[in-house]
């Protein structure tokens, strides 16, 4: 059978250039990080149209949502606060359909940074606008002036949850590139992960399909760190299955 594929919704980039329309960008750590475990990842178009959205959908086996700027507040019915950063409302819109379509048929999801908050808010939850400072006592989430694989802060897993049978731990060390985190968690959610601090750093879905979502950034922790890659291999291998079932085959063939 041939690979699964894994959509990944791009973002808009502006030109500087302000009669150049704007481009479709994504960091290739994430298509490394999953070719690199044997899927075959493909880029998202920001479209309009929801058929054409749901084509593409159609032929993904697994979904990953990447990292990024902040969701547009509205989503979870807030005001922006002053510290909110770039919001890109047509990416909102493209990985809000995409997530609700794959959240409510069970195709799989994998979740980073941006993605975690994404899938929190699509499930019904809420975000803290801006961590440092609307928690005093939070430590360094912003990792500024350090390289993204910089491990910054501790992590505890959840024993007993998806994330901690692919990580193979319960304390690890991640990297940490927001100023957002997840405040009240989705209905249907539960916390696999916090810092020391008490910040949510992973979430997964309680009805048993494969909806993970990490706050920090494992894609470029995975060159280096097989745990890290895991997290991929594990996402891919269920695109795998998804794939197998809805083409019609049993999962051995
Ligand atoms: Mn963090």
């Amino acid at each position: 059978m041939s690979l699964p594929f894994i959509g990944i919704p791009t973002h808009n980039e502006r030109s500087k250039d302000d009669l150049a329309p704007p481009s479709y960008v994504m960091r290739q750590a994430y298509t490394w990080a999953v070719e690199e475990v044997g899927g075959a990842p493909f880029l998202v178009p920001l479209l309009s149209d929801k058929t054409t959205l749901r084509a593409l959908y159609d032929q993904m086996d697994g979904l990953l949502l990447a990292g990024g700027g902040d969701l547009d507040p509205a989503r979870y019915g807030e005001a922006p606060d002053p510290h909110l950063l770039d919001v890109d409302v047509l990416r909102d819109r493209v990985e809000t359909i995409m997530t609700q379509w794959a959240l409510s048929e069970g195709k799989p999801v994998f979740a980073i940074c941006r993605g975690i908050q994404m899938v929190n808010v699509t499930a019904g939850g809420t975000l803290y606008q801006d961590v440092p400072s609307m928690c005093p006592s939070s430590i360094t989430h912003m990792q500024r002036y350090r390289p993204r694989h910089y491990r910054a802060h501790t992590v505890e897993v959840a024993p007993g949850t998806r994330l901690h049978k692919s990580l193979g731990g319960s304390r690890i060390q991640v990297n940490s590139l927001h100023h957002q985190a997840i405040k009240d968690v989705a209905p249907g959610f539960v916390v696999s992960a916090r810092a020391a601090d008490g910040i949510v750093e992973g979430i997964e879905s309680a009805n048993g399909k494969f909806a993970v979502g990490v706050q920090w950034h494992p894609e470029v922790l995975a060159i280096e760190d097989t745990a890290m890659r895991q997290l991929f291999a594990d996402f891919v291998e269920e695109a795998r299955a998804y794939r197998a079932q809805r083409l019609g085959f049993s999962q051995a063939a």
